[in-house]
């Protein structure tokens, strides 16, 4: 088995970042872009307009953000394979890298599988119901979409993503109701007054959705407080799960050091990994920003930081 230089794992803005300078700096990259672990090209194929990507003055779509970013890797030279990766072997050099179908053996790697965001899996709120006609995980995505113009919107959770979101929605929603499922919020405190202090804000303690219904899109909900049981119908424009990510390392089997949220722990300021020669980047390694953008600025940083590391180490010149 001939020895790669360099596998990507991942196929978002990270993952095609990191293929497109690796690429140019001719190192070669194979990139495991996925099959049955999501959607191929990550969280944006699950949005529509974008409008916040720096160059696209009048928005984009996300899966087309996604081909072109997939184009540009593609065109400077880099190797796709659409296939899980299974297994991976960091305890010895050259590392292995185990897919579907491909095994590799690789001087080095980056890891870009990001984070799935949660969902709730309550009736009206799947496929084939109203998810993404209403009810969607990133109200920084879709937030500004027509379909909430005015409307009640309703974002579940008690974290800083919460209250964030919310008060992003204020600025389109008639008003935001924040519904958390206990009587007091995970949110850091400064957050927590932002949403006690909005006036377009309300917090539904101890409350949870337990049903969405519509038409073609989300017209109600239903709540049910858990501590009275009492349930009530009211009237809603959208859905906002803010309920956390998992990040994507569950095919790493520990085999890489991870901060106690499950994300990858790297060097502050670099994409680094506790391992010489692996790293990170995107929402993997990143539970804070998580945006198109900082993710595909960490893609560009790990393929810097791999090229840097493939010479010292004599792999390449
Ligand atoms: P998080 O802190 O894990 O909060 C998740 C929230 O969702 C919790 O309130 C949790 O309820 C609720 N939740 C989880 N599962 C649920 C379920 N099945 N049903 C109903 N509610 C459920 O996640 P996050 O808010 O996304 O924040 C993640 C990290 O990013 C945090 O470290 C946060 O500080 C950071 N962040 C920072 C900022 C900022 O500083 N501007 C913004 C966003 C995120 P419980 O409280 O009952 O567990």
């Amino acid at each position: 088995m001939d020895i790669k230089n360099l596998i990507i794992i991942g196929s978002g803005p990270a993952a095609y970042t990191a293929a497109i300078y690796a690429a140019r700096a001719n190192l070669k990259p194979y990139i495991f872009e996925g099959f049955m672990s999501g959607p191929i090209g990550g969280q944006l194929m699950t949005t529509t307009d974008v409008d916040n990507f720096p160059g696209f003055p009048s928005g984009i779509l996300g899966p087309k953000l996604m081909e072109n970013m997939k184009e540009q890797a593609m065109k400077f030279g880099s190797s796709c394979l659409t296939e899980d990766v299974l297994k991976v072997d960091f305890s010895k050099k050259p590392y292995l890298i185990e897919g579907s179908r491909t095994e590799f053996q690789v001087n080095s790697v980056i890891i870009a599988t990001g984070a799935t965001a949660k969902r709730l899996d309550i009736k009206g709120a799947r496929e084939g119901e109203f998810w993404q006609k209403g009810v969607t995980a990133c109200a920084i995505c879709d937030g500004a979409a027509p379909i909430f113009r005015d409307k009640f919107l309703y974002v579940i959770g008690g974290g800083d993503s919460a209250v964030e979101e919310a008060v992003f929605l204020t600025k389109y929603a008639e008003k935001v109701f924040i519904v958390h499922r206990r009587d007091e919020f995970r949110a850091s405190k400064i957050m927590a007054e932002r949403a006690k202090n909005h006036p377009k804000v309300e917090v539904l303690w101890n409350s949870e959705v337990i049903e969405i219904l519509g038409d073609d899109i989300v017209k109600q909900v239903i709540l049910l407080n858990n501590k009275t049981n009492k349930k009530e119908t009211k009237d809603a424009g959208g859905v906002f799960f803010a309920i956390g990510h998992t990040p994507n390392t569950s095919f790493l089997n520990n085999q890489l050091e991870l901060e106690t949220n499950g994300y990858i722990k790297v060097t502050k300021g670099s994409t680094k990994t506790a391992i010489d020669g692996i790293f990170a980047a995107g929402d993997v390694q990143d539970h804070i920003y998580r945006q198109a953008i900082t993710a595909a600025g960490s893609g560009c940083m790990a393929a810097l930081e791999t090229e840097k590391y493939l010479l010292e180490q004599g792999h390449i010149n």
